[in-house]
């Protein structure tokens, strides 16, 4: 599977240069006339700059009705508590990052009630995917390539697994990492307690303890525990939930009516989720384009060292994604032919 690709060139006019990737890969080539094509996108977090810039969005949506769709801006609820927790404040949120180029539904409804059971397979036997992911005939998914610091990498796979699902199918995928309090390191400051979203860990007899099913397995805890007495085991297993619900995901449509375009641009070792994600770690690299989401994955990681740059800040091989969805049967290959076009 050849994954298509055009640097990213100051030098050029860029969406032109979008335009011939999205011609060679055949980005829209599978869309009919009349499809519902959901544009599934990180819109931003409030106050992160690093998403993708909305003309190129625009650029995608006019591509999508010049062959006869019916494009909408999509994505799902966030699992944290922050400005794209609610439909609300997703959709202020959107257009207060200039997405306003499209209908912006959020998939998973108001308060992310709207979603399906759908079986799948590899760790997960089955995920909730939000309601508007599995209605619409065909999806472009735009991904930003970023870090991340449960999985490693942030892109297609992650994008599809994390973002076509709602509230209890991203739990779902967290929780297959498990968590330990070394109590020869806790000294009971409730550091862990007071940073929680939720205010989960219990301080029992001076040392923490956290037994909520709510627990999200965020990083925010363990980061800011004084003594490194939290730790995450099994953190490998998040890789292969986001393969397990990408999987999921992409049985509610048609074979070949999903298309990929990852973004190598302002790439940080955090998320995109983060506030302030901090400073570009290498230089742009370019746009990608690919019709699965192992082989773009795997391309843009070719193109960098992700060992040195995502591996060992999140302490897991981001490769893991990759590999584990090829694994349960999502077409690709972990060293696809890359054309630079
Ligand atoms: S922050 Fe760390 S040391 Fe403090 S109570 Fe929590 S686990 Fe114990
Ligand atoms: S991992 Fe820690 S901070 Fe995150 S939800 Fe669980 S207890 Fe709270």
């Amino acid at each position: 599977m050849v994954v298509y690709f055009v640097p990213w060139d100051a030098d050029q006019n860029l969406i032109l240069e979008a335009e011939r990737l999205y011609d060679k890969a055949g980005t829209f080539s599978s869309i009919e006339k009349g499809d519902l094509v959901a544009v599934k996108l990180h819109v931003g977090e409030f106050g992160n700059p690093n998403y993708v810039q909305p003309f190129f969005v625009h650029h995608v949506v006019q591509k999508i009705r010049e062959v006869g769709g019916k494009p909408f801006l999509t994505d799902s609820n966030t699992l944290y508590c922050a400005q794209r927790y609610n439909a609300y404040d997703h959709m202020q949120t959107a257009l207060m990052n200039g997405f306003n180029i499209a209908p912006f539904i959020v998939a998973d409804g108001l308060k992310s009630e709207n979603s399906r059971m759908v079986k799948t397979r590899g760790i997960l036997s089955e995920i909730q995917v939000s309601g508007a992911i599995v209605e619409a005939d065909a999806m472009v998914v735009i991904s930003h390539c970023k870090g991340h610091d449960l999985s490693g990498f942030g892109g297609a796979i992650k994008n599809l697994a994390m973002g076509c699902t709602p509230h209890a199918g991203k739990l779902v995928q967290h929780r297959t990492i498990d968590l330990e309090i070394d109590h020869t390191k806790c000294n009971g400051c409730k550091t862990c307690k007071n940073v929680c979203p939720n205010n989960l860990p219990e301080i029992i007899k001076g040392k923490a303890h956290i037994t909520s099913e709510a627990c999200m397995r965020c990083p925010i805890c363990r980061s800011e525990c004084p003594t490194k007495a939290i730790n995450f085991v099994n953190q490998e297993n998040i890789c292969k939930a986001l393969a397990s619900a990408a999987l999921g995901v992409l049985e509610t449509f048609q074979p070949d009516k999903v298309s990929y375009i990852n973004f190598a641009k302002d790439i940080t070792q955090h998320c995109d989720c983060l506030p302030s994600p901090g400073a570009p770690i290498i230089n742009d690299i370019g746009i990608f384009a690919a019709n699965s989401p192992a082989s773009i994955d795997a391309a843009f990681l070719k193109k960098i060292n992700y060992q040195q740059l995502f591996n060992k800040p999140s302490n897991v091989d981001c490769m893991t994604q990759i590999t584990e969805a090829i694994n349960i049967g999502i077409p690709g290959e972990a060293n696809p032919e890359i054309q630079t076009i």
